[in-house]
């Protein structure tokens, strides 16, 4: 081969190598929630990473008091709840959770979004074990997810939440329980799961009126970002 051809070959594995370094890279492979679609014109925003205005201390009337920062919200001082309240709705809302490689289960990076005030989808670092009812994803005690879609923590998370409220008929006799499907990194993990139920360490209350959503305190810092609501 001549010194040409030896250079021409050595470009073209050099061109070849970078494309394959391209194409693995994890930097390319985009989730398919990013936080950065377009909001629904219907959507109220619960938090956009600026101030906590929509929430405020669970029964009480105090500011929510959660650490602002760089777009999120970290847990801080006792549950929130939104001013708010709601019946049946579509709720986008993105997580981080810390790295805490010593503590364990229900202990490791504990948090939870409570519907209505009442059924808790959880929020825990569940990374790489077989999904429990009380491990992320879960409706606590109620349901496992339909698989583990959990990221490492220190990544950010989204759960794409669809709930109907209980419905009563005019005694208040109750017609149908709450139904819940749920996405979590864009994965389908729970499909029209009823709860008969308030879930463990929720506000329960009249279960035929509109409920806000509570964010939990379970003593580990936990963000969270882009909180958007859509009543239906
Ligand atoms: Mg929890």
């Amino acid at each position: 081969m001549s010194s040409l051809a030896h250079l021409r070959y050595a470009a073209a594995l050099i061109v070849l190598a970078l494309l394959i370094l391209i194409c693995v890279h994890p930097a390319s492979v985009q989730p398919l929630f990013t936080g950065g679609e377009a909001l629904p014109s219907d959507a109220v925003v619960l938090f956009d990473g600026k101030d906590l205005s929509e929430w405020r201390r669970c029964r009480s009337d105090e500011p929510a008091g959660w650490k602002v920062e760089n777009g999120y919200a970290e847990v801080r001082g006792g549950n929130i709840c939104t001013k708010r309240k709601f019946t049946n709705f579509q709720l986008h809302i993105e997580f981080w959770l810390p790295l805490m490689p010593k503590a364990k289960g229900q202990a490791r990076a504990n948090s939870g979004i409570y519907l209505q005030g009442r059924y808790e989808i959880q929020v825990l670092d569940s990374y790489g074990l077989k999904s429990r009812r009380n491990d992320c994803g879960a409706i606590y005690g109620v349901a496992a997810p339909l698989v583990n879609a959990c990221r490492p923590p220190e990544q950010w998370q989204s759960y794409d939440v669809f709930f109907r409220a209980p419905r009563f008929d005019d005694e208040g006799n109750q017609i149908s329980k709450a139904c819940v499907s749920v996405l979590h990194n864009g994965i389908w993990i729970h499909h029209g799961v009823e709860i008969p139920g308030s879930t463990v360490a929720a506000m329960g209350g009249n279960v035929t009126a509109p409920g806000p959503i509570m964010l939990q305190d379970h003593g580990n810092p936990i963000r969270y970002r882009n909180i958007w609501v859509r009543p239906l």
